[in-house]
């Protein structure tokens, strides 16, 4: 059973623009899928589906058992369970460090203080940022704070991540840092939707790379294939942009 199912996804902002055009992607338990094309292709719009960011108008989407575009859904509990990481990194700014990756902890899953503190510190140790705790996000340079994000969202023990650009706000310097934890849970097996425009990161970790060009999927490729042979001419344009 795939961790991650989107069929026939379709979406349309407004009664005229559709952004999704019957997209369909599987992802299983411990793959790590690349999603890349040019910007306004619907990267975004896509990957927020999976959590219900965004609503969809035909189509159906599944987490982990768990159908997202159904009325009945409890979406805070699903978002729970799925991490998502974004450009900007999005930290509460007036919260400590410790307390961002507390907070959803005890207000969403229930947990104690001690036991959220306790979560917080080691998630903080695996991202390299334990001396930080009690420091607030305006203090850290950006690759410190996306780390925070990424340790915020693992501390909710969620069943994949998903990640929306980001490096792309960050300086040069930075981006490995940030990259280097990425590689690493992908490496422990975590589930991970990926959108990127690191192709690095990409031969390194993807199992599978999603091309998409205007609201459609137009490749889906295991990652030697993509980076060998794309087969459409969209993807050998985009490529020999970017590479
Ligand atoms: P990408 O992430 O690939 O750059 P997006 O999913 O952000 O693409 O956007 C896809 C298209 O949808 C773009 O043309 C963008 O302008 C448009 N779009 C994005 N968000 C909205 C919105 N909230 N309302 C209307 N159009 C939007
Ligand atoms: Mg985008």
């Amino acid at each position: 059973m795939s961790m991650i199912s989107m069929r026939n996804v379709s979406k349309w902002y407004g009664p005229q623009f559709q952004v999704l055009k019957d997209c369909s992607v599987e992802v299983e338990k411990g793959e790590v899928i690349v999603v890349c094309g040019p910007s306004g292709s619907g990267k975004s719009t896509l990957i927020k589906t999976v959590n219900a960011l965004e609503t969809i108008q035909n189509g159906e989407i599944v987490v982990d058992g768990v159908t997202v575009n159904a009325s009945k859904t409890n979406l805070p509990k699903l978002r729970a369970r799925v991490g998502m990481v974004f450009q900007h990194f999005e930290l509460f700014p007036h919260l400590s460090i410790i307390q961002n990756l507390c907070l959803g902890q005890e207000k969403v899953l229930g947990r104690g203080h001690d036991e959220a503190v306790a979560k917080a510190e080691a998630l903080l140790k695996r991202v390299g940022l334990s001396a930080h705790a009690q420091k607030f996000p305006g203090q850290l340079s950006g690759g410190q704070q996306q780390r925070v994000a990424i340790a915020r969202a693992l501390v909710m023990d969620p069943v994949c991540m998903l990640f929306d650009e980001p490096t792309s706000a960050l300086d040069p310097e930075m981006i490995t840092e940030v990259l280097d934890v990425m590689v690493e849970l992908a490496r422990e097996g975590m589930t991970m939707m990926v959108v990127t425009h690191e192709m690095g990161f990409a031969r390194k970790v993807a199992h599978r790379v999603v091309f998409m060009d205007q609201g459609e999927i137009v490749e889906d490729a295991l990652k030697e294939d993509f980076f060998g042979t794309p087969r459409s001419e969209r993807a050998r344009n985009f490529l020999s942009k970017i590479l």
